[in-house]
């Protein structure tokens, strides 16, 4: 068995270890330093190269690299230093009667060295996202994004070693191997966003230190069509949500469970916002991404290859060009219940379209799989969305709209079990990188005297 000591990322970590109560000491102005220049890096100094990066590893369309990377990170900053001196306070909780003569409060302390490991497709948002609660608690951090995106890793790799010593933050750039020794660290506390595969390997990791974890996952997030839905407006949403950087969101409607009396109607609809958003041609289209890497294109074209291989029709897009990594937005029906796109998150642009007849069998369609990170619902009706809502579990919803939940900071973020553990953003990305720590202080003698031995009465107490 090799030594802790051994590990290429020791020094760095023990580095961190002990400075961690240097960085936990740091007054609230100090962390809304911290957080001003990182704020300023990312607004000013490196925004122009921040979407340069986006576009070279994702071909993300500069207008979409403003509002989901830059906008949301810059969004984020503002909400916490909005907020942080109001977190930062004692937390004063009522003492009961029998504890008479102390009081009581709690404390949101820095957990310690964290670990964050992001993925590729919003690389600074859920890279820097995470860091931000981190520094807002007062912890140290070292950071992994994905090796898929490398000039986005490689820029954030220097926008960090402008800011920061890496005693406090540092980041690391490298594959799966980096991971695999960083997660062999007793960190105090993972913040891993990813695939639910990999989830179950850091949280095993984690396990080994009892380290805590926020595991912010994916999975298969359905869309309810009910046939009151108004359908113009709920395809321009769906279509908007789904095809949003090709597809590679958490957030994405995954599949579309439809009203069959509304079907056709629903898919003519979305063909023609479709054209509208994207053009006959998408490929040519400024506001349509890419496919990240050649492996994730051709996971997405053996999907369409199975989905056609058991008599799917496609009935719009199915287009490819493997040398571009594009795949256009397409939709895909009449799929056999053992079509990978119906068992596997597709994080991308295809969209499979289930109809169904009662609102009962979508809800036991939707319990029959995995927990998702988001469900939608659009209805009309307030008795169907209520149903819906009451009769399966997701990490979120949005009602008559999707994905804009992720952008509300006051709304906490994240999964349940396959779709993730523990939550983000705002005041729930400070608590997961904090301990509440309760405090208990006695000022003068009190009803807890009930408590010490001999167990005589309290008259006879008071007596001696
Ligand atoms: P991934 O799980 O393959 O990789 C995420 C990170 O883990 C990367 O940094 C990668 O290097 C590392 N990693 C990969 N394999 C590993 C292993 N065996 N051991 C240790 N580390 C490993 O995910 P991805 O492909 O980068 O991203 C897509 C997934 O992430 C989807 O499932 C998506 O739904 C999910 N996601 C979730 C959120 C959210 O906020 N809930 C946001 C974005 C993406």
């Amino acid at each position: 068995m090799t030594q802790i000591s051994e590990n290429p990322y020791f020094k760095l970590f023990s580095k961190q270890k002990e400075n961690q109560y240097k960085v936990a000491q740091t007054t609230y102005n100090q962390r809304i330093k911290k957080l001003n220049a990182l704020q300023r890096a990312i607004e000013i100094t490196y925004r122009e190269q921040i979407k340069d990066a986006l576009f070279k590893d994702l071909g993300k369309p500069k207008v979409e690299s403003e509002l989901s990377e830059v906008y949301q990170i810059i969004g984020d900053i503002k909400y916490i230093k909005r907020h942080l001196h109001r977190w930062t306070r004692k937390q004063k909780v009522r003492t009961p009667l029998s504890m008479l003569g102390s009081s009581s409060y709690y404390i949101y302390e820095p957990k310690g060295v964290c670990l964050i490991i992001s993925p590729w497709n919003f690389p600074f948002n859920l890279t820097f996202g995470p860091l931000i609660s981190a520094i807002a608690a007062g912890n140290t951090a070292i950071i992994k994004p994905s090796e898929m995106t490398p000039n986005s890793s490689a820029l954030m790799a220097t926008i960090i070693k402008h800011i920061f010593d890496e005693e406090e933050v540092a980041l690391v750039e490298g594959e799966v191997e980096t991971s695999t020794e960083l997660l062999k660290l007793p960190f105090n506390h993972i913040f891993f966003t990813g695939s639910p595969n990999v989830g179950k390997i850091v949280m095993t990791a984690a396990a080994k230190h009892l380290a805590s974890v926020t595991l912010e996952l994916g999975g298969k997030s359905p869309t309810i069509i009910d046939k009151t839905a108004n359908i113009k407006q709920a395809t321009k949403k769906v279509v908007w949500g789904k095809f949003l950087n090709a597809g590679q969101i958490c957030v994405s409607p995954d599949y579309i469970l439809v009203d069959e009396r509304v079907k056709s109607e629903f898919i003519d609809s979305c063909k023609q916002w479709i054209e509208h958003f994207y053009s006959k041609e998408p490929q040519q289209s400024n506001s349509y991404a890419r496919i990240v890497t050649p492996k994730h294109f051709k996971r997405l074209k053996s999907h369409l290859d199975n989905a056609q291989t058991l008599n799917a029709k496609i009935v719009v897009g199915g287009k490819y060009d493997e040398s571009n990594k594009y795949i256009s937005p397409t939709i895909v029906t009449d799929l056999k219940e053992e079509a990978s796109l119906l068992n596997e998150e597709i994080f991308g642009p295809i969209m499979p379209i289930v109809s169904y007849e009662t609102i009962d069998n979508a809800i036991d369609y939707i319990n029959s799989k995995e927990r998702p990170l988001a469900l939608y619902v659009y209805s009309k009706k307030k008795l169907f969305i209520n149903k819906v809502i009451k009769n399966t579990r997701a990490g979120g919803t949005c009602i008559n709209n999707n994905v804009i939940h992720y952008a509300n900071h006051n709304l906490p973020f994240g999964g349940t079990n396959n779709s993730g553990i523990g939550k983000s953003h705002g005041f729930f990305g400070f608590k997961a990188f904090s301990n509440e720590r309760a405090v208990v202080k006695q000022h003068f003698f009190g009803a807890a005297e009930f408590l010490f031995p001999p167990y005589t009465s309290f008259k006879e107490k008071l007596a001696k």
